[in-house]
């Protein structure tokens, strides 16, 4: 695609993009109520009305690592690039950039369109004309897809975040050397269907016990029907499990657990090794790191806040949990599990909105999918509560969750001042290298 002269992959960073990102409030807070959080430890009090004898006073305890992971921030300022850079063309995203409903609203309103998925037909790609501009989201897009795109003629923005570059890479590599591509993924997930179709064998595998299956097999053999039955939907076309897994390598879906993908990979070397011996494994295994931090870290910052209730610090506790993204981002969904679990009051929300400040509740969503409204949510009083977000959730959406919960505690509440600089901002770009990718 790079050869057609009609195929943009890096950002440009200019600063009138930066502007209206931070207008639109959908990158890094640089001074409004989170960038202040984060230059003062990741915490805020926030005091209650003025003369109460009781106040309620809010003290808020932001994760150590939430929200926007640098591919995804990286995606929206590219899409908001590509309206500058092309005005007046027909500006089209293929899906949604991320997963998040505020980014994606404020594209539209920028006369972005997005491609229908039609169910069970697939994208609808009619609308697409010679000389329109097409924005692959951060997770990437299929082969298929791409090439149809530079059929079309188009220009295509591909904002793919390096690291799931990096994994098709390595699925390609796998692909080349004859070998089968074990997927750590959801097969029905964007970015692992666009994984897939680099590979010519693959199996996906949501979690270690499907991979256990999978090692069953190579062991033990066994039935080939079954096989293809229990992975329906989640195998490449005409697969053989007793021909097509004598040589494999291992991938995963970025957003999948990194303890989980490392379990995984242990796993299926052991299988190999044991199945093949030491000698002959690198002709039976392939490996390459491509697992990225960043859903890894922000579950690990939920995980120390219920950690630190065992513990005897009060100033590390909290009361309740807010939780932060899109109702259809995996990732989050675990961010709400981990306290949901244990019984912590938790409340995952997709934007402010679902805070009725008047009427004191919350409408909120549990990690398995039901929505629930919890009328008194917020107790009167001293409050600690704890603040997470999503991958894919841009720093004003915790702004204005919290600005709901202020004016709920204080109805004289009236905002947050913003910092009179700029601060230091989110996470720190590390573009790959092109050998890395
Ligand atoms: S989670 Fe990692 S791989 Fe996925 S978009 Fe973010 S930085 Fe890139």
């Amino acid at each position: 695609m790079n050869k057609t002269g009609r195929y943009t992959r890096q950002p440009s960073n200019d600063e009138t993009s930066q502007a209206a990102m931070d207008r639109d409030g959908v990158g890094y807070s640089l001074r409004g109520l989170v960038a202040q959080m984060r230059s003062s430890g990741n915490r805020w009090v926030q005091p209650g009305p003025a003369g109460d004898t009781d106040p309620n006073v809010t003290t808020v305890r932001l994760a150590e690592s939430y929200g926007f992971c640098w591919g995804v921030e990286r995606a929206v300022r590219m899409a908001y690039e590509a309206r500058l850079a092309y005005p007046g063309r027909k500006i089209w995203i293929t899906n949604e950039i991320i997963h998040n409903p505020t980014v994606n609203n404020r594209l539209i309103d920028m006369g972005v369109g997005f491609i229908d998925d039609v169910a069970g037909k697939g994208k609808d790609f009619t609308v697409v004309g010679e000389g329109d501009v097409v924005v692959l989201p951060a997770f990437g897009a299929s082969v298929e897809e791409m090439l149809l795109l530079t059929d079309k003629q188009v220009q295509i923005v591909d904002t793919t975040c390096p690291w799931v570059a990096k994994v098709w890479n390595a699925v390609d590599n796998q692909t080349r050397k004859d070998h089968t591509s074990i997927i750590h993924g959801k097969w029905a997930h964007e970015e692992t269907v666009a994984t897939t179709s680099f590979a010519s064998k693959y199996v996906v595998v949501k979690d270690l016990a499907e991979a256990q299956y999978v090692c069953d097999f190579i062991l033990n053999g066994g039935d080939a029907e079954a096989f293809r039955a229990k992975f329906v939907n989640a195998l490449s076309e005409g697969f053989d499990p007793e021909a097509d897994l004598v040589r494999i390598g291992l991938a995963n879906q970025t957003t999948m657990l990194k303890g989980e993908t490392q379990a995984i990979g242990k796993l299926l070397e052991r299988t190999m090794m044991e199945r093949y011996g030491p000698a002959d494994l690198k002709d039976h295994y392939m490996v390459v790191d491509t697992i990225c931090d960043a859903t890894q870290e922000r579950q690990d910052a939920v995980y120390d806040m219920m950690a630190d209730l065992e513990g005897t610090d009060e100033s590390k506790k909290v009361d309740l949990v807010l939780v932060v993204g899109g109702f259809n981002s995996s990732n989050t969904s675990h961010l709400q599990e981990i306290p949901e679990v244990r019984n912590v009051p938790s409340f995952w929300i997709d934007t402010a909105d679902r805070i009725d400040v008047a009427g004191g509740k919350i409408e909120h969503r549990m990690f398995k999918g039901d929505m629930v409204t919890t009328e008194n949510w917020l107790p009167a009083g001293p409050l600690r509560i704890g603040v997470t977000s999503g991958a894919s959730t841009p720093d004003r959406a915790i702004e204005d969750a919290l600005d709901a919960v202020f004016r709920t505690r204080d109805p004289s509440f009236t905002g947050i001042k913003l910092a009179e600089e700029d601060l230091a901002g989110g996470e720190e770009y590390h573009e790959l290298d092109a050998s890395e990718v």
